[in-house]
């Protein structure tokens, strides 16, 4: 069976205000070590995996921003993986991107290597939200960043946006909504603002210089995302995913369908062999242990078989249509019914579970709920 590809890359111009992600400013003497090292990961992979694992169907390059580095490092990666391991016919190799850190010919450069999605982080249309969350790019160098990528020859584009932030109100959400739908993305993905431990944003929100979003203006944001763009042509697919037709995140479906990835460089998760492992954050560590003919791996754990099936189906449930129930059968020998009927007939009864088409899904209600949902599942 083959495998996804995750490449964290841990650098970024400036950390934004609200980010709690690995990464570290770009300094060329520590790219340099990221890059070799990273090389150095994927050879010994290669020593270790058997064929149908080297077999790669989606790669995604994220971080960080993987655009702060030169394209040809970037160019430089993708070949390696073409060295070591064998990338399928039509695979999906996506880049995130920072609109402040690409230009057209950095673009047409991505496009040519191989790179045939691209997603751009936006976050907002509005100049006073970019700057107070710490954005490096203002709304017109997203926009030019799409028109640039639509030159270079990329057909596959994502957007992502952040609602919830504080001071934003309805009216400009509904504005990004629509300046977003504008550019005619293939994908959006939404997300409600995390106000993570001890990043500025969130310190700010706590010595009450800024006041949070309302819980239930959040979820009106949310609610006018799925309306406005299902309106549009955009199916809503995953809680914070929406795509035109054809244009789902195969990588991101991976994950949600609780199939395998490698994920390689510092911080990087993967999920292979039943058994779940993170790397190592720190560059320094991550370099000395790959050097060492070592895997960079910080904590891994092998999974029960009822852990396997817990992670299925609250994996599963963040898809708008569901856990397959047959596919679940057949993954384990035992039907859902079996394994969680109790569950399954409480949250049914309460209104947040429905079956339909073979699959047991959210129902609108849960949506916005979906994390308690989740819970009752491990
Ligand atoms: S660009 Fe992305 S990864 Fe980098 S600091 Fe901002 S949110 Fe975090």
């Amino acid at each position: 069976m083959s495998v996804g590809l995750y490449i964290h890359v841990p650098f970024c111009l400036r950390k934004c205000l609200y980010c709690d992600f690995t990464s570290y400013p770009r300094q060329e003497e520590q790219v340099q070590l990221y890059l070799q090292s990273l090389t150095a990961e994927m050879v010994l992979y290669g020593d270790r995996l058997d064929a149908r694992h080297k077999s790669i169907k989606t790669i995604f390059v994220g971080g960080g921003t993987p655009t702060c580095l030169r394209p040809e490092y970037l160019a430089g990666i993708l070949e390696q993986v073409g060295k070591v391991f064998s990338i399928e016919q039509g695979a999906e190799i996506t880049t995130e991107a920072n609109p402040g850190t690409v230009n057209l010919p950095a673009l047409k450069e991505l496009r040519a290597v191989g790179f045939n999605r691209l997603s751009l982080g936006v976050q907002s249309t509005h100049r006073e939200l970019l700057r107070l969350i710490g954005r490096i790019h203002t709304f017109s160098e997203a926009r030019q960043a799409v028109t640039e990528a639509r030159i270079a020859g990329f057909e596959n584009i994502n957007l992502d946006l952040i609602f919830g932030l504080p001071t934003q109100t309805a009216a400009q959400w509904r504005q990004s909504l629509h300046e977003i739908m504008a550019l005619q993305p293939e994908h959006i993905s939404c997300y409600g603002l995390q106000l993570e431990e001890n990043t500025p944003l969130t310190k700010a929100v706590e010595q009450g210089q800024l006041k949070p979003c309302p819980e239930e203006e959040e979820l009106a944001m949310y609610q006018m995302a799925r309306q406005l763009l299902g309106e549009n042509g955009y199916q809503h697919y995953e809680i914070s995913n929406f795509a035109q037709a054809g244009y789902q995140c195969r990588h991101n479906l991976l994950y949600w369908q609780n199939q395998a990835y490698l994920g390689l460089g510092p911080a990087a998760h993967s999920y292979l062999n039943q058994s779940r492992w993170g790397n190592v954050e720190g560059i320094e560590e991550y370099a000395s242990l790959v050097k060492q003919g070592q895997r960079p791996v910080a904590e891994k754990t092998t999974l029960t078989i009822k852990e396997q099936m817990e992670e299925t189906v609250f994996l599963g449930l963040r898809m708008l249509e569901g856990v397959n129930v047959e596919s679940f059968q057949q993954r384990f020998g035992k039907s859902l019914q079996e394994i969680f009927g109790k569950q399954v007939s409480s949250l049914t009864a309460k209104g947040l579970l429905e079956q339909s088409f073979g699959h047991l899904k959210l129902t609108e209600k849960a949506l916005p709920l979906a994390n308690q949902v989740f819970a009752e599942f491990v």
